[in-house]
């Protein structure tokens, strides 16, 4: 329990509350058992973990510490911020502050999993606990099993047995949390090494931290009628519920959403929206049961099939994908989006991916790679998880000889242009200064200039690349049931 310093200038308190990607107070189970204790001291590592990890959700992850901070001094607290490796550092406050018990919301992401091991072990030797909560998903990943007590590879019965579980209630902030004062930490710049215009990702950054997160999922929901039709449409902005960047950073819960979705279904013009709400949302936990169950999901094929896969290594492709200068206006603007914004529309991302693996014929792993890196929403598990679905070489993936023409889907999803114009300096005569602001955002040493006419020449010709694609397909099969056949050579 907290007590006298002794005259010592070190609070003495028994429980730390370790955020990590939990950057809320409300339905956060670790704070509310750490509450329990007593005073809280609130702290946040810089890791290995989170150094490891993309520039652009270091970047968003710090102006969410920012947001954080501020409420917890707000309430009389502070955040202690600490930067080095998670065991020692976490060893190290522990002790210092006298605190048995270290609380944590799970994040079941595999390197994490493993840092946690090391801290669990450090804080064991002097007779210190870790001690991890769920609320990352709406069921722990593990807690789902088929019947047999096996993992769910097919989305639906996973969503079914979901529901049959049930999803928990959330729980609100500890009333009466008590943090332990303290002048705050200067939030650091997690992301100085963002090779790209952070003016630019800034202007276009939606508000941030847990109150704007709540206050979006309660403007979204009652005004959500036509999500289940507008979902798919990038031009209509608003349609979705632009969640996933405050999911990813947990400045809210997905229980938080199940429950704020529950209470539409019985309205008639919200019930049709708000399930297939409940259902994208659940899609997110069978992403982080998939990565659960199999760690390697982001680095290797799941169907053993695929591990063969005859890809091709082009340079000057690659970076014309990267750069969104294919010359295929709706895989340049969901790429030139993301790079603007740090987010991209479902639909479009689908197509530039599949417009990657297929078309291209590049490894899906250099598209994750990229998204990674690029993305503020970025989750490891529905990262890993769509690109597989596309590659065709994850479970419950879309074949791979369904080939997306992403001329078709902007003539189907962006009918009038209004997307690419937003995002495609010049195509149609667009002026739009959002399309500006790529170039603005770019690396110089990328050479690209807005006076170049828009759309360059194409990359690949779509009917060319869908048969390179499918040839590809056809080696990829006959290597399996000839060996001897060339499927590793390029095509
Ligand atoms: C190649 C590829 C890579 C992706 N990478 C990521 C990623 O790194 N991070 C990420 O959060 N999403 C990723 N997605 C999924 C999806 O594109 C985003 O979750 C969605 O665009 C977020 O917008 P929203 O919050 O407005 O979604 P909404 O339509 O409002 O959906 C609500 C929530 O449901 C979840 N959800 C919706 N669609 C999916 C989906 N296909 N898979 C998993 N969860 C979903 C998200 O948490 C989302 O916030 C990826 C999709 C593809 C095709």
């Amino acid at each position: 329990m907290a007590g006298d310093d002794g005259g010592t200038g070190v609070a003495r308190v028994t429980t730390i509350c370790w955020f990590r990607r939990d950057l809320r107070l409300t339905d956060n189970l670790a704070l509310t058992a750490a509450a329990e204790r007593g005073p809280v001291l609130a702290l946040f590592v810089v890791d290995e973990v989170l150094t490891a990890q993309g520039a652009a959700t270091r970047w968003r992850l710090g102006r969410s510490l920012a947001a954080l901070a501020g409420e917890l001094g707000a309430r009389g607290g502070g955040l202690t911020i600490r930067h080095g490796p998670a065991a020692e550092t976490v060893a190290r406050v522990a002790a210092d502050h006298g605190a048995d018990e270290v609380h944590a919301t799970d994040w079941p992401e595999p390197s994490r999993h493993a840092a946690d091991h090391r801290v669990a072990d450090l804080l064991a030797r002097d007779g210190r606990r870790l001690v991890l909560h769920a609320g990352h998903t709406l069921v722990p990943p593990h807690r789902i099993r088929t019947g047999s007590g096996g993992v769910y590879k097919v989305y639906t019965p996973f969503a079914r047995a979901i529901r049959a579980h049930g999803v928990p209630d959330a729980v609100p902030v500890p009333p009466g949390l008590k943090l332990v004062a303290h002048p705050a930490d200067a939030v650091p710049d997690l992301a100085p090494d963002m090779n790209r215009g952070a003016a630019v990702l800034d202007r276009h950054a939606g508000p941030t931290g847990e109150a704007a997160a709540l206050d979006r999922l309660n403007a979204f929901l009652p005004a959500a009628g036509g999500y289940h039709q507008d979902r798919d449409r990038p031009d209509r902005p608003g349609a979705t519920s632009e969640l996933s960047e405050a999911l990813a950073v947990g400045e809210i819960s997905p229980c938080t959403i199940w429950a704020a979705a529950r209470r539409h279904l019985d309205d008639p013009a919200l019930s049709a929206p708000a399930e297939k709400f409940m259902a994208e949302v659940i899609w997110r936990d069978f992403a982080w049961h998939l990565l659960a169950a199999y760690p390697t999901l982001p680095t290797h094929a799941w169907r053993p099939a695929f591990a063969a896969f005859p890809y091709r290594r082009d340079a000057h492709d690659e970076a014309a994908w990267t750069r969104a200068v294919t010359g295929e206006p709706l895989v340049d603007a969901g790429l030139r989006e993301m790079f603007v914004t740090g987010r991209m529309h479902n639909r479009v991302r689908m197509a530039v991916a599949s417009y990657l693996v297929k078309h291209l014929l590049i490894d899906w792993r250099v598209g994750l790679a990229w998204f990674a890196d690029t993305l503020t929403d970025w989750d490891p598990a529905s990262n890993a998880m769509n690109w597989q679905w596309v590659a065709g070489s994850g479970p419950d993936a879309a074949p791979f000889f369904r080939i997306f023409n992403p001329a078709t889907q902007a003539a189907r999803f962006d009918p009038d242009g209004t997307y690419r114009r937003r995002w495609l300096w010049d195509w149609q005569g667009s002026t739009s200064p959002d399309a500006g602001d790529y170039f603005e955002a770019v690396p110089r040493s990328w050479g690209l200039d807005p006076d170049y006419p828009y759309p360059p020449p194409p990359v690949v010709d779509l009917k060319a690349g869908r048969a390179r694609a499918l040839a590809a397909l056809a080696r990829m099969k006959r290597a399996q049931t000839d060996p001897d056949s060339a499927a590793g050579a390029p095509p």
